[in-house]
């Protein structure tokens, strides 16, 4: 088959009238729907209604929209203890379980129902919208067992007209042969995985240019680092990201603009502070809190995935009107409060990297004088550099870019092994 070419992967939707939907036109909908899962969770599911009861809660109080963040943020990381309260679903089910087509086990343990609906966990759109078309033989690298992601992106696939080679996890030497011989020309899986893969053919003698025919490729479960999708895309292959999830489905996926996953049009999403619930305002880093309203089976009505991100809302040049997730920034419970904002470990690792010249390690120490936190950043120097003013200034500099927090860079001679990214040693009188 001819190499499709990159504007024939950009060019289209999925859904083209809800992917165009007006923006305000999207928000009374999203709203409305919102409000309907929720009094259907609360009549169908008892485990929700017991949770909402012992909160002391009627979903009556909620009227409007405006009113819906009163109701409890429902953790994922509660959930296990849930489901173990009164097996098998917590009484979160809404359908007998006979109605169910699949169970699926993830860590925790955890168990994820799947319904009969066709297209139950609305991954169609994620793979259509990154590039994939009908006729690709893609290898699917997930697992094929226990948890969902094998077997949900396999239906998906087949859903677009995809042909699937299912080679799930490890084997690199068989798969990368596979490639290879089938002439593979889309992959789903981890992205390291697939430059590993490349690398064994090159290793095993094959002609990468000749040989490997890989076009399109969806990842998620780990993060793309700019340089490992660089790495990717110097083979001429178009590596995009979805945001996937064990109990949602595709929550949501990346469009060829590259800086941003579009929300799906099935989900109502807000970004919360990860201690109180409440939602935070536009643009700031969160927890994602989804309410799913297209599942009649399971229906989660704020559910907190514990994942950090923030929403870019506004026109995208794709011409998808809808906000924008901007990427998974990080787990919620690795959070600090620092003058209100929340920063993660992950962007003190980014600033130091920054700095590959100059940096060895750094971590931030919070503290508070009266009522005011004060962040100061440990910087330990690599051997034989130098903490000049200027290289002072620009860690400054980056902290404040990264964190939006102003901060006071000090060289130690050594940050103590085993240390935490972010020490809070603040009392809370
Ligand atoms: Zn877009």
């Amino acid at each position: 088959m001819p190499k499709r070419i990159r504007e024939e992967r950009n060019r289209g939707f999925y859904d083209e009238k809800a992917e165009r939907m007006g923006c305000v036109e999207r928000a009374v909908f999203k709203g409305q729907e919102a409000l309907k899962i929720l009094t259907y969770a609360y009549e169908n599911a008892p485990g929700y209604k017991k949770f909402l009861q012992e909160r002391d809660i009627h979903p009556g109080a909620v009227k409007d929209i405006g009113d819906f963040s009163k109701l409890p943020v429902l953790k994922k990381n509660r959930m296990p203890s849930l489901h173990q309260g009164n097996p098998p679903f917590g009484g979160f089910l809404a359908v007998p379980v006979e109605n169910l087509k699949r169970i699926y086990v993830s860590p925790g343990p955890i168990y994820d129902p799947e319904g009969r609906k066709e297209d139950y966990w609305g991954l169609r759109k994620c793979l259509y919208n990154v590039g994939f078309r009908p006729g690709d033989i893609v290898m699917n690298t997930f697992s094929y067992h226990l948890t969902p992601a094998g077997i949900f992106l396999d239906e998906a696939c087949n859903g677009i007209g995809c042909v699937t080679v299912p080679t799930g996890v490890g084997n690199t030497e068989i798969q990368a042969k596979t490639m290879a011989g089938l002439r593979i020309n889309g992959y789903i899986g981890v992205p390291s995985f697939l430059l590993s893969l490349i690398k064994k053919m090159e290793e095993l003698g094959y002609n990468t240019t000749e040989e490997l025919a890989m076009e399109i490729a969806l990842v998620a479960g780990e993060i793309l680092s700019p340089s490992l999708r660089k790495g990717l895309n110097d083979y001429g292959i178009i590596v995009r990201q979805a945001y996937i999830t064990a109990d949602l489905g595709g929550v949501a996926y990346e469009c060829p603009q590259e800086n941003g996953m579009h929300i799906s049009d099935d989900l109502y999403i807000e970004i919360c502070d990860p201690v109180t619930g409440e939602p935070l305002p536009a643009g700031s880093i969160g927890e994602v809190v989804v309410t799913d309203f297209s599942n009649e089976c399971y229906p989660l009505v704020r559910y907190g995935t514990g994942d950090l991100s923030a929403i870019d809302e506004g026109e995208c040049s794709c011409g998808r009107t809808s906000g924008k997730l901007r990427g998974i920034m990080g787990r919620a419970d690795e959070v600090t409060k620092i003058k209100g904002m929340f920063v993660h470990p992950r962007q003190i690792d980014e600033v130091a990297a920054r700095f590959p010249e100059e940096v060895e390690k750094m971590r931030v120490l919070v503290t508070r004088e009266g009522v005011t936190d004060i962040m100061t950043v440990e910087v330990q120097l690599k051997k034989g550099r130098e903490g000049t003013d200027l290289l002072k200034t620009s860690i400054e500099e980056k902290i404040r870019e990264s964190t939006k927090l102003r901060g006071n860079a000090v060289f130690v001679a050594e940050i103590p092994e085993g240390s935490k990214k972010i020490e809070d040693t603040r009392k809370w009188q």
